[in-house]
């Protein structure tokens, strides 16, 4: 018979328990992953208003979770698998997770600009799911990190909450606009899968540089003008942006802007087999806050990320990276 993995053993695990859930709770099941979540980190049955019938069903369930021992990344990519199963059932366009390959393609880059630091601050202004922030943080666990992450809506917050306690990672979150003021002093290292679109609060849109100069402001404008500003100087800022960034009748004041606090160290195109239109496709940008000392790269590193599933062609791509960073000496 066929093993079943880790992640797909820890999957059924949440899986049925959320399903069970979402039936006792007349909830989504994407609120009983957050429910089932909050259960298994707390080694306790939370809803007491379910049946004594159910709550044999979720013990014995969440039996199989206490006696196996399951790494930070297994219980990311289970719960991921959960979270996805959720949203498609949802189909809530403002829910979008950052896919596995490109967070942990993140987590690399974070690993590079960091290379030799012992403390490291991190955040995420759109921590959605934590995905990302948490994939970013299981590969730099040689490191004492404090991480913060913040995301205005509910839901997403409370699955980071949970995602962030199964993994054992400390994440300080913050449930607001992360366009409004922070309550988190300027870190090391942003990293953010931009949210993309209008920002509706022309009030508080008005106190940025990059404002529009009529109707609403480009949220994706504001968000990496606070990320600036958020970040040390020195720090890094690494943003998955959609690539139309560039093309809009803003493009001019984001260039000055950019030019004016920044470095850009590089522009990474993610494979465009990732994503279902090519107006979608998205690209890895890393910049630099400029410092005293700072430089702006000999050469920008550009590039264009072959099919993730290409193996040989993604581990030539990498030796290519390593060997820009090692040229041009790029970290904190
Ligand atoms: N990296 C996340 C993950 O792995 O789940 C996904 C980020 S998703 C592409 C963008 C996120 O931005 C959404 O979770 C959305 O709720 C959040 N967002 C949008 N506008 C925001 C705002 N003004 N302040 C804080 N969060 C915001």
């Amino acid at each position: 018979m066929e093993q079943r993995s880790q992640v797909e053993i820890l999957f059924k695990v949440i899986d049925e328990t959320a399903s069970l859930l979402r039936e006792e709770l007349a909830c989504t099941y994407i609120e009983g992953v957050a429910e089932t979540g909050e259960n298994l980190f707390q080694q306790a049955i939370l809803q007491e208003e379910i049946s004594e019938l159910s709550k044999k069903r979720l013990e014995k369930e969440y039996s199989l979770f206490y006696k196996q021992r399951f790494t930070k990344e297994e219980i990311r990519k289970a719960y991921q698998l959960s979270i996805l199963k959720g949203m498609h059932e949802a189909s809530q366009a403002n829910h979008q997770m950052t896919p596995d390959a490109v967070a942990l393609f993140i987590g690399y880059l974070v690993k590079k600009v960091t290379e030799g630091k012992e403390q490291l601050s991190i955040f995420d202004p759109a921590i959605g799911t934590g995905n990302l922030l948490t994939a970013v943080l299981n590969q730099n666990t040689d490191k004492t990190v404090k991480a913060y992450g913040c995301d205005v809506d509910d839901l997403l917050i409370r699955l980071a909450f949970v995602n962030a306690n199964l993994q054992e990672q400390n994440v300080e979150l913050f449930n607001q606009d992360s366009l409004e003021a922070l309550y988190v002093d300027p870190v090391d290292v942003i990293v953010c899968d931009l949210p993309y679109g209008y920002y509706p609060n022309d009030v508080n849109a008005s106190n940025y540089q990059l404002k529009a100069e009529t109707g609403h402001s480009y949220a994706h404008h504001l968000f990496i003008e606070q990320s600036l500003k958020y970040t040390q100087e020195g720090g890094f800022v690494l943003l998955l942006i959609p690539n139309a960034l560039f093309e809009s009748d803003q493009t001019k004041q984001l260039n000055s802007f950019l030019h004016e606090h920044a470095y850009i160290q590089g522009l990474i195109q993610l494979p465009s087999t990732m994503f279902k239109q090519k107006e979608a496709a998205k690209s890895v940008f890393i910049l630099q806050k400029k410092a005293e000392g700072v430089q702006a790269p000999k050469q920008t590193l550009l590039a264009n990320l072959p099919s993730f599933s290409n193996k040989e062609a993604m581990s030539n791509m990498v030796q290519k990276i390593d060997q820009w960073f090692k040229d041009e000496k790029v970290k904190m």
